[in-house]
């Protein structure tokens, strides 16, 4: 049965995914169509400040801050679903979960993305990953469980991207004792970070090297048993933990109907973010294949942000036959934050680095948050970068500041 919400024949929105996108879609449609039914479907019942995910590693920012409930986000007048989507069919104008299908006169996607599949011959090894709260917690256990033990973890971090090198920066600096984990990272391109000057590259590199972290360049994972790891340069690594930050893709949903996609899976859409030859349905976020001159922006939060919010207004305008609005994402730069230095780029080219480029990035956690005092969390860390509430080797902490926030996200 196919459900619906509502009054009779009242306008239905679903909105999927309750991230930066999807919650600015949801305001954005509840501001300009205040009679319409909104249903918002995520799978983890959270909002969660995903950048802030490497400083669960380190402890620097608490883990409480990390998510914020939708419910807490969204009074009733929102109908919430933990739920994963699973399929959409587009001609019948329904959203399918594992549970139910429901209809909608106008969709958002915002799902965001997901690691991409870490290769075959890791097969026998547990992989981690750090892009979700849950998963981002399940690496941090384990890591503290092996300290707790007297045991010094290896992590191998497949992938030198920012998120592979802030994970690996954020390990390191996890503890304050000298139990410190090993962090080797690998990656097959033969420089880090390629949109960076030579001289900023070196610098990064050079910060990386005085962790303590061992990074190659040029360099995978050429075989694997269930005890270890072989390397491309023959390096064997015993007992490995492996977090995998090789690549990320769009969060699936099979979409019933014709649909063009990036190669790493996201969606296609026109100037008003829906998707073509499908007009109730807009794409934001991660999910969307957001251009900016031709070429696809990088994921980032302000796209995300924006897009859900241009998304939420034109799907309003859309049942209600008003005009909709271009979108052209605009790119307020970006900054790194790598334990006590950043790099990073902001208003069109101007360099930032050192304690000013992290007390942005946390600045900017704060502001991007999703309402509520846990924002004050990432206000506080930029007023005291020395700060680390919740460190990997207080181990006494640690179950009580897990049982804090709200849900956890299951996995599909
Ligand atoms: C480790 C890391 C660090 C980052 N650091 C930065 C940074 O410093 N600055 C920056 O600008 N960007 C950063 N990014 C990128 C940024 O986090 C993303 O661009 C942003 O989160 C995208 O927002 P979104 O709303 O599209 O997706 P998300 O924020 O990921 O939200 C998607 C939501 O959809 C839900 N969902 C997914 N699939 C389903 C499904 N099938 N059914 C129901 N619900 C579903 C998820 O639970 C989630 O709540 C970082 C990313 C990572 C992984």
């Amino acid at each position: 049965m196919v459900r619906t919400f509502g009054l009779m024949n009242g306008i239905q929105f679903v909105v999927v995914g309750g991230g930066f996108a999807g919650v600015q879609a949801v305001r954005a449609i509840r501001r300009r169509c205040r009679h319409g039914h909104i249903h918002l479907i995520d799978q983890s019942g959270s909002a969660t400040m995903v950048p802030a995910l490497p400083d669960l590693l380190s402890g620097r920012v608490r883990r409480a801050a990390m998510a914020r409930p939708l419910e807490e986000i969204f009074d009733e007048s929102v109908t919430r679903s933990i739920s994963v989507v699973r399929r959409v069919d587009m001609a019948a104008q329904t959203v399918e979960t594992e549970t139910e299908t429901v209809h909608y006169d106008a969709l958002v996607l915002a799902q965001g993305s997901t690691p991409t599949s870490p290769p075959e011959i890791l097969r026998e090894h547990r992989v981690y990953t750090v892009n979700t709260l849950t998963a981002a917690t399940v690496l941090r256990d384990a890591v503290a469980d092996k300290l707790r033990l007297g045991i010094t973890p290896h992590v191998v971090v497949v992938g030198a991207g920012y998120t592979g090198l802030e994970t690996a920066v954020a390990l390191r600096h996890g503890t304050r004792t000298a139990a410190a984990p090993r962090v080797t990272v690998v990656d097959m391109a033969s420089k880090i970070l390629s949109m960076l000057s030579a001289r900023r590259r070196e610098q990064v590199s050079r910060y990386i090297a005085d962790q303590g972290i061992d990074l190659r360049t040029g360099i995978g994972v050429s075989n694997a048993d269930a005890g270890s790891i072989t390397l491309t340069d023959g390096t064997r690594i015993t007992a490995p933990m492996i977090c995998w930050a090789a690549g990320m893709r769009a969060a699936p949903i099979e979409l019933a109907g014709e649909v063009e996609a990036t190669r790493d899976a996201r969606i296609e859409t026109n100037a008003f973010l829906q998707v073509p030859g499908h007009p109730a349905v807009f794409v934001a976020g991660d999910a969307a294949a957001l251009r900016r001159d031709g070429s696809v922006v990088r994921r980032a939060v302000n796209f995300a942000h924006y897009s859900g919010r241009r998304a939420g207004a034109n799907a309003a305008a859309f049942v209600s036959g008003k005009r909709l609005r271009a979108f052209t994402p605009v790119d307020l730069g970006w900054v790194i934050p790598l334990g006590s230095m950043s790099v990073g780029s902001i208003f069109g080219g101007i360099p930032v680095g050192g304690a000013l480029g992290l007390r942005m990035h946390y600045i900017m956690s704060g502001f991007r948050h999703f309402g509520g005092g846990r924002a004050g969390e990432f206000y506080r860390t930029a007023a005291h970068l020395r700060r680390q509430p919740e460190p990997l080797d207080r181990f006494d902490e640690g179950a009580a500041a897990r049982a804090e926030p709200g849900r956890e996200e299951p996995r599909a």
